[in-house]
Parts: C-alpha cells; sequence; structure tokens
C-alpha cells in the first residue's frame, strides 16, 4: 500500500497546477485545442506511441477493441463528429493471448475476449498474422457500427499495425487492406507507411 500511495503522492505532484511547467499562453492554446481525431488503443501499446495527446480523443480498451467502449466511441464520432478513427494493434499484444486461450476474467474481460476472438480469422492463431487479423476484425466492428457516417463520406476508420521496433504501419483503410490496393486506393499516402507484403 505505501508503495501505492508513493505513486498517488508522485501523480499529484507532477499535476500541481503551478509547477507543471507550462505557461499560461500555452494552458490557454490546451483548453481552446479540440481533438482532431479518436484514437483506440490497448494499454500495452500507448506508451510507444509519439503523439499530441491534445489533438487525440484517446480510448483505451484491452486488445483495443471496440467492444466495451461503445459510449466512449460514440461520443466521439457521433457528438464530437470527430472525422478519422484510427484502431492500433501492437506486436506481442498479450490481449489476444488471452482472447484465444479463453483465460480466466470477470464476466467484463471475457465479454471482450470473446468479441476479440469472434473478430479473429481462425487460420492466423499465433504471431503477426493473428494481430492484423484482430486489427481487420476490430476495423469491421466499427464500420458495422458507424457504417452510416463512412458512408456517408464524414468518417475514415484505419487500422494500424506497431511491430516490434515501434514503427506504426497502415494495414486497413475503411476495410481496404493488403499493401496493393492500399497503395492503389491512396496514392497521397508513402508507400514505406504500408506494410510489406
Ligand atoms: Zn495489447
Amino acid at each position: 500500500m505505501k508503495k501505492a500511495v508513493r505513486t498517488l503522492v508522485s501523480f499529484l505532484e507532477t499535476n500541481r497546477g503551478e509547477n507543471d511547467g507550462r505557461s499560461e499562453k500555452e494552458k490557454k492554446l490546451l483548453s481552446e485545442k479540440a481533438p482532431k481525431a479518436l484514437l483506440l488503443t490497448c494499454p500495452g501499446s500507448l506508451p510507444f506511441l509519439s503523439a499530441d495527446r491534445s489533438a487525440l480523443y484517446t480510448v483505451e480498451s484491452l486488445g483495443a477493441a471496440v467492444r466495451g467502449c461503445e459510449a466512449t466511441l460514440d461520443h466521439g464520432v457521433r457528438r464530437l463528429e470527430l472525422p478519422l478513427l484510427i484502431i492500433v494493434g501492437h506486436d506481442g499484444c498479450g490481449a489476444l493471448d488471452r482472447a484465444v486461450k479463453l483465460s480466466e476474467g470477470t464476466d467484463a474481460e471475457k465479454a471482450v475476449y470473446e468479441a476479440i476472438a469472434a473478430g479473429l480469422d481462425g487460420h492466423t492463431r499465433a504471431g503477426r498474422k493473428r494481430v492484423l487479423s484482430h486489427i481487420d476484425g476490430q476495423v469491421a466492428c466499427a464500420l458495422e457500427r458507424y457504417g452510416d457516417r463512412v458512408k456517408a463520406g464524414k468518417l475514415v476508420v484505419v487500422g494500424l499495425y506497431l511491430d516490434e521496433a515501434g514503427t506504426l504501419l497502415l494495414t486497413n483503410y475503411n476495410g481496404l487492406k493488403g499493401r496493393e490496393a492500399l497503395s492503389y486506393g491512396l496514392p497521397e499516402v508513402n508507400e514505406s507507411f504500408f506494410l510489406p507484403s
């Protein structure tokens, strides 16, 4: 418990208004800044991502699963009308192992694991292929939920893979998959951002 209290105090100390290192001007700018995109990640990958957090509406969930985060995502997509939903799956995601093994957990955890397992292609049960299949499954889930906004041209849903070196690669764009299809469909995106086939 002492360790937990030390962690708590450290967190409180770094968030004291007067010594957080931000000037009044920076604080004003921050309060006026609106997010430009929704970022759905796994707690295991967020520390590795470089991003301007004030420009993002971030949602974290086990395995970056849509299941269990519907209310927060709905608010970002339908109320804030954010035009981009980014779903990041990462190399070595423990949530996928637990989903496939049907590990023990609370009913809420099991519901998420079942949803993850349902989105996986049954033939890709390990390694990078499984992560890619999972990303596709979650993008499909988001497209099903927000298809109306995607069809109206008001939302883009993308799947990104965070590899073992910490590089983000685009693997799914509104359901479009594969390097060839992506480079044909997205000529404005440099090919180096697509996963090599
Ligand atoms: Zn993970």
